[in-house]
């Protein structure tokens, strides 16, 4: 850091008012990059600017996506190359692209807590199918998940004595995982709103090996 750098809080000021055009220009240029500096010093580490709230992880998650040279991927047709479709769980663990050997462009790729065939699954189904043309869907629920044994009643409740309001929905916890498997690829073979169920085939990947075993 520059020791003539302004304090943390104080706006800096130019050092010389542009004269011409070019001139009016790099002074634009410096007070951009000036601003910068500025905002990024006056955010401290781990708080955000408006509140004393931990937003640290965001920051630098922005500023990775800078640095990530993920440009061009509107070039890719969005309809998935492999016409395929995975529903699975929000496991930090799992990074679906890369246990199937996926490209961005390959396959559309839905998560929620459990990888759960919910109704919202089954409408995302519906539109990958109808939409964009997809025809085999992959149900991948995992080992170690953290929604074997969460009662739905028992979360719900919970939920209702901390604010007052019992969700409408239900948690989908479950207690048999291969049984779970089972019923997601069930719900999606006899919803209506599919075009093509006879490509619908479920999975537990086990975490320790990395492999996928087919339950159906
Ligand atoms: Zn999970």
């Amino acid at each position: 850091m520059p020791a003539a750098a302004p304090l943390p809080g104080v706006a800096p000021v130019p050092a010389a008012a542009p004269t011409s055009a070019a001139g009016s220009v790099v002074a634009h240029q410096q007070c951009l990059r000036h601003r910068r500096e500025y905002r990024r010093r006056r955010a401290p580490v781990g708080r955000s600017l408006v509140e004393s709230r931990p937003v640290n992880e965001i920051e630098q998650a922005i500023e990775r996506n800078r640095n990530a040279g993920v440009s061009g991927l509107g070039e890719i047709p969005a309809p998935p190359r492999r016409k395929l479709a995975v529903v699975t769980c929000m496991d930090a663990r799992i990074d679906a692209h890369r246990l199937l050997g996926l490209e961005p462009g390959d396959a559309h790729v839905i998560r929620n807590a459990g990888g759960v065939v919910t109704d919202d699954v089954i409408r995302s189904v519906a539109v990958s199918q109808r939409k964009l043309g997809t025809r085999e869907v992959m149900v991948i629920q995992h080992t170690g998940c953290g929604m074997i044994g969460l009662s739905d009643d028992e979360f719900r409740s919970e939920l209702e004595q901390e604010t007052g309001v019992r969700p409408a929905w239900s948690a989908e916890g479950f207690r048999d995982l291969e049984q779970e498997v089972r019923q997601g690829v069930e719900r999606l073979r006899r919803s209506p709103f599919l075009l093509h169920r006879d490509a619908i085939a479920g999975f537990v990947l086990e975490l320790e090996s990395g492999l996928l075993r087919r339950v159906v």
